[in-house]
């Protein structure tokens, strides 16, 4: 009794390993044939064909299309994730929006819901708010809920993944959140998350331009900095997954700003869209601009690093030099990046990113200046494929690695 058991558990494992197999494969080389997996995976046909049946009619994760033209002999038919059977959300819980999609195995939308966050509000209603996101996602009229394999949520802050915990997240100045036990008590689907800028990179690897990199990092500059590190296709975490709080670097200034974490140094208290709207209210204490008043309609807590931007392409002098310094920060720290991992490109995300050649040019100009070797150190600096969705492909992301592995 005992040995079969034990044969019995062996079985699964190994049929739950070659499946992942073949999932990696099939989603690898979209439109493979049967034949063509067996031949890649080295697993006999039969098995193949055992359990490509198996996704299909009972994971009803594949299906089969179009026959392949074959000289002789059958028709071969290639294998594709489905786009009817399953579906998976992902989230983006921002600190200034919730935005939420829905979509198929293929990535492609169905239905996407944004929401005002209200970041500090007590932990509780900002989740109910999630939750209610994934409710509404979830009853669209071409799904069934239990055709929906599994929620991704990207968050911002320090976590705990095992613990499922928001450890610490200046953003939402949370402590210790319970946010995957209580989400998951009241979806009732299976929940991943992880840290918003390692998600923005897995998004960029699986479904983005990263795809076609081994080694790049993903930037986040918006109401915050951090980073994404990806090593040998492999989300990099170090040791308790502090891993890419690229926005705490330290940086030499004149300290006037305090990061949300409480240090005067970092370089979010220079670069990131919360920084820059202050600096700008600090400056016209001494220096009054008319542009930057009728930007904010007179009211100075109104004013955001979107403003200082536009300001500074009217020519106010208070905005240039702001958002010069915070480029020129930013530059310098990516500088250092490329230095110590030497990846092939970087990716650039968030708002502060999205302004076109005022961002960008300078940006590229000070990073060239100060990586090591200017002749051959190699590099690209790039604008994330997704933009403003990158968070909710990553969450998105955060699933189907789930799937591929067999982890549902
Ligand atoms: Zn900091």
């Amino acid at each position: 009794m005992k040995d079969y058991k034990v044969t019995s558990i062996s079985k699964n494992l190994l049929s739950k390993l070659n499946k992942s197999c073949i999932l990696h494969t099939v989603w690898e080389n979209k439109g493979i044939s049967r034949i063509e997996i067996a031949r890649n995976t080295n697993l006999s046909t039969a098995t193949v064909s055992r359990l490509v049946d198996s996704l299909i009619k009972n994971d009803r994760l594949l299906e089969e299309r179009e026959t392949i033209p074959v000289s002789k002999g059958r028709p071969m038919k290639s294998l594709y994730f489905g786009n009817n059977e399953r579906f998976i959300i992902g989230i983006d819980l921002g600190t200034t929006f919730i935005r939420g999609m829905l979509t198929n195995m293929n990535a492609e939308p169905i239905k996407e819901i944004e929401v005002v966050t209200e970041s500090l509000r007590e932990p509780e209603y900002v989740l109910n708010k999630v939750v209610d996101v994934i409710e509404r996602l979830s009853t669209s009229s071409m799904v069934k809920r239990d055709q929906i394999i599994g929620v991704g949520i990207a968050v911002a802050g320090i976590v705990n993944l095992e613990k499922g915990l928001v450890v610490f997240s200046p953003a939402f100045q949370w402590r210790n959140v319970k946010c995957h036990e209580y989400i998951q008590s009241r979806i009732h689907l299976p929940l991943f998350f992880d840290n918003v800028n390692r998600v923005m990179a897995l998004g960029e690897l699986t479904f983005g331009k990263g795809n076609d990199y081994d080694n790049i990092i993903c930037i986040n500059v918006g109401y915050g900095i951090g980073a994404g590190i990806i090593l040998n296709k492999k989300l990099f975490y170090g040791t308790d997954g502090m891993a890419g709080e690229f926005g705490h670097v330290p940086v030499t200034g004149d300290n006037l700003i305090v990061c949300p974490c409480g240090n005067k140094t970092c370089l979010t208290a220079y670069s990131s869209g919360d920084a820059i709207a202050q600096r700008a209210v600090l400056k016209m204490k001494d220096q009054p601009s008319e542009i930057l008043m009728n930007l904010c309609r007179n009211k100075l807590e109104d004013l955001t690093a979107k403003m200082v931007v536009e300001a500074a392409m009217q020519k106010d002098t208070i905005a240039i030099e702001v958002f010069q310094q915070s480029i020129h920060h930013l530059g310098l720290s990516i500088a250092g990046l490329i230095n110590t991992f030497n990846p092939q490109v970087i990716f650039i995300g968030g708002g502060v990113a999205q302004n076109g050649n005022i961002f960008w040019e300078p940006l590229k100009e000070i990073i060239q200046e100060n990586v090591f070797d200017r002749i051959s150190t190699k590099y690209q600096v790039l604008p994330v494929t997704f933009l403003d969705r990158a968070a909710m492909y990553g969450a998105i992301g955060l699933v189907i690695k789930e799937i591929l592995n067999m982890d549902i």
